[in-house]
């Protein structure tokens, strides 16, 4: 979400009537003027307050919502829904309910907390494929939160294309929450050793030690290889899984197969600091969190500071 400033930038820009050149100067000099205390995105919320741009009361993108803003107005198409979930935590119980929210910019999961929302959900007025208004929500860990003085309500606007593919938010380990797509930061504090199995070439479905696909019959089976690990950022660890794909992004083929080749590298990748994005999944047999690997990267110094100088 820190790409997000130009964004943020146009829609001060627009709403003001002043230039995008003169909207960045003017968060330039803010900036300086703290001594760097505040990120871009908050001095742009500064500045967009001295010019009397009020977001409380505009409708915005998903795209264009930044880390701490507040009062956030905006329409979107629920893309998924997921069951409503009762949680009892710290002597607090309650119920919390949660959709994906697209519009033509982007995605966000939305997550409700207030008992009259949720029970709209329970009573299908609000449903899947539904267009709604949400006014007033809070942006925290990347998802929208929606609490007693948030509005959410079905709209007759029309949308008419939405971004369906899964926008990935940076979170600490600490913060993720089941089916959340997240990139994290982390180290590797363990690995476990690989597993190899069996499949199908044709359906990519197991075989069995007789080399059968229940399908497709007798099949030259394709080796593939599962890996655990637990990664760490400093907040908590969770359990990693890596398929073929991934697993040979970071050990080589030769390594992965030779136990003795394995183990040497094994030790180099113990406390390496990677980007490592995925979904996270409830592991039903253990009812806790695992993280599916779909990308890793490493960490490019470089990188990363283009990244906060965006
Ligand atoms: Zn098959």
């Amino acid at each position: 979400m820190e790409g997000n400033y130009l964004q943020l930038v146009e829609l001060i820009s627009e709403s003001s009537g002043n230039s995008v050149e003169d909207i960045k100067r003017r968060v330039e000099a803010k900036q300086a003027k703290l001594s760097g205390l505040i990120s871009k995105e908050g001095a742009a919320q500064v500045v967009a307050a001295e010019l009397g741009v009020n977001f409380d009361k505009q409708m915005i993108k998903i795209s264009q919502i930044v880390p701490g803003m507040k009062k956030i107005n905006l329409i979107g198409k629920i893309i998924d829904l997921f069951p409503v979930r009762e949680f009892n935590k710290n002597g607090r119980s309650g119920r919390v309910a949660s959709f994906v929210l697209a519009d033509d910019t982007s995605n966000i999961r939305v997550v409700l907390w207030d008992e009259n929302h949720i029970d709209l959900i329970v009573k299908g007025q609000i449903i899947k494929s539904g267009i709604v208004e949400i006014n007033n929500a809070t942006i925290k860990n990347g998802e929208l939160h929606l609490g007693s003085f948030s509005e959410i309500k079905n709209s007759n606007h029309v949308i008419k294309s939405v971004v369906l593919e899964k926008a990935t938010v940076n979170k600490k380990i600490l913060d993720f929450n089941t089916n959340d797509n997240v990139s994290a930061r982390a180290f590797i504090v363990s690995i476990f050793e690989p597993r190899f199995f069996e499949v199908c070439p044709n359906c990519k479905k197991k075989v069995n030690e007789l080399s059968e696909c229940a399908e497709h019959g007798k099949v030259v089976p394709e080796k593939r290889v599962l890996l655990n690990f637990i990664i760490d950022d400093g907040s908590d660890s969770i359990r990693a899984v890596m398929f073929s794909e991934q697993v040979g992004k970071l050990i080589g083929k030769t390594e992965i197969e030779s136990p003795e080749l394995f183990a040497v590298k094994k030790q180099e990748l113990l406390g390496e600091e990677l980007i490592i994005s995925g979904q996270v999944r409830k592991n039903r047999m253990f009812n806790n969190n695992e993280f599916i690997v779909d990308d890793i990267k490493e960490v490019e110094v470089d990188k990363l500071i283009e990244e906060l100088e965006k």
